[in-house]
């Protein structure tokens, strides 16, 4: 087991002997010693290693180190004297495992631009911020299970391969095997767009349950909010109505944001430093405020007052685009708005008709810098009214008679909502683009490796 970096500068253990392995951020030379600064991945802030002319590959080896070179350090632990850090460790030994050129390490000092990281996804998770993103990201994941895990829901684990497009766009990749003749799933198959359906089937056994697993679109958008391949948190509860939903979102956000704020403070701190000026502060106000609701219907009128701004015009009936819900959110209400109630005509046929039958009880929560980041409803659980939504929308309901089964035995109202995680991770961070927060991103003309 390694030690790691994180936990050295965190127990200062002073006096005490260890082993370090790690790459070199950078070295410097002052008088007779020789600095390193190693990092390990485990945390953003360095250990400074002190090497003294004395060990036996110092002038071979240790003076030659630049950034990029992975290195086993032995030494003990002792009181830095510089300023910034508590402790230092003065190498015993120092142990060169691989060189790392420096006339061609893409990684120099100065700051890169993400467009140029990406252009080598292999590399840039040794930078700060990418570093700090990946840190951030996997404390976020394991708080999502956590939420869940203490709210007593049950993980399942929905198809990757699916013959159902649930979201009925079109925005499906294929699945075949090479050469097939005949479908080799005997229909055709593609990869899942979202893990609702099999979801809801758990959900009215085993009562509340949740997803959480890639997902695919092949949706033509270069945007910065758009990944052909991303993750979802899709919970699903049986005996819960739109209200119940929105409540679990709201809940789920704010515990996460909380959860992040406190255990990655200085990777979040890297953020609101260089990437985006009063973020920590930005995550304390959605923390500490509740989020406004309003339907659709009042949006629409809110948002065609000032239509000038748009390009796309506003009238009831149209699918908000990214202007207006980010106008909503940024601009007059300046916190996290959810838009109920949507009209039906754009919604997915599962999203349960409301009495007025025009609108669905829908829910789409929006948040600054981004617009939507979860989209949610409380499905249609009458059977007639599904099978009628159906057709309307051109679906073929002999092909859903499995979904269709658990409205004819022992029905019940449930909800559930799609959260995505990569929209999650930029908003904690700060990050513009939302390939910079997906280890390896895909989208339409990329992907290297
Ligand atoms: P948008 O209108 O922003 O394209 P959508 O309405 O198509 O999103 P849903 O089908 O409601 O999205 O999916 C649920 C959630 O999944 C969204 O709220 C969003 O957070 C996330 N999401 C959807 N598409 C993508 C994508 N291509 N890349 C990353 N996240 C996505
Ligand atoms: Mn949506």
């Amino acid at each position: 087991m390694l030690i790691r970096i994180q936990k050295i500068l965190k127990q200062k253990d002073e006096g005490s002997k260890m082993k370090v392995q790690g790459w070199i951020r950078t070295r410097r030379d002052t008088g007779s010693f020789s600095f390193l600064e190693v990092n390990d991945g485990s945390c953003l802030a360095n250990l400074q290693v002190i090497a003294n002319p004395e060990l036996a590959n110092y002038q071979q080896e240790i003076s030659r180190l630049t950034a990029g070179c992975s290195v086993e350090v032995e030494g003990t632990l002792q009181k830095s004297p510089a300023k910034g850090q508590d402790v230092e460790l003065v190498a015993e030994e120092v142990q060169v495992l691989g060189w790392a050129d420096p006339e061609t390490y893409p990684l120099q000092k100065k700051r890169h631009s993400f467009e140029f990281l990406r252009s080598m996804s292999h590399l840039r998770p040794r930078t700060n911020a990418l570093g700090a993103v990946t840190r951030v990201r996997s404390h976020l994941s394991f708080g999502v299970h956590r939420f869940f895990q203490e709210r007593d829901f049950v993980q399942i684990h929905t198809p990757i391969i699916t013959t159902s497009d649930c979201e009925g766009a079109g925005e499906m990749f294929q699945v075949s095997a090479a050469g097939e003749k005949t479908p080799f799933f005997g229909r055709q198959a593609g990869l899942t767009v979202s893990g609702q359906l099999q979801a809801e089937v758990y959900a009215q056994a085993l009562g509340q349950v949740y997803t959480f697993g890639p997902t695919f679109r092949a949706e033509n958008s270069n945007t910065s909010r758009h990944l052909a391949e991303f993750w979802m948190i899709e919970p699903e509860m049986a005996f819960c109505d739109l209200a119940c939903d929105i409540e679990l979102a709201t809940d789920m956000l704010k515990y996460l944001l909380h959860d992040v704020l406190t255990a990655c403070s200085d990777d979040l701190a890297l953020f609101d430093k260089f990437i985006e000026k009063g973020l920590l502060k930005k995550l304390q106000t959605v923390i500490d405020n509740d989020f406004v609701h309003i339907p659709y219907t009042n949006a629409v009128e809110e948002l065609s007052a000032v239509s000038g701004k748009f390009e796309y015009p506003v009238q009831w009936g149209i699918d908000l685009q990214s202007e207006h819900e980010r106008y909503l959110t940024e601009e007059i209400y300046k916190c996290p708005v959810i838009v109920t109630d949507y009209p039906a005509s754009i919604k997915p046929f599962y999203m349960r008709l409301s009495d007025d039958e025009k609108t669905v009880a829908a829910m789409d929560i929006l948040v600054p810098g981004i617009g939507e980041i979860v989209g949610g409803s409380q499905r249609e659980e009458r059977y007639d009214i599904l099978v009628q939504r159906m057709v309307e929308a051109g679906i073929e309901p002999d092909e859903y008679e499995w979904y269709l089964d658990l409205r004819r035995y022992g029905s019940v109202p449930h909800a559930g909502f799609g959260l995505g995680f990569e929209r999650l991770v930029q908003f904690v961070t700060g990050m513009a683009n939302i390939r910079e927060v997906i280890s390896f991103p895909r989208t339409p003309g990329y992907a290297p490796c």
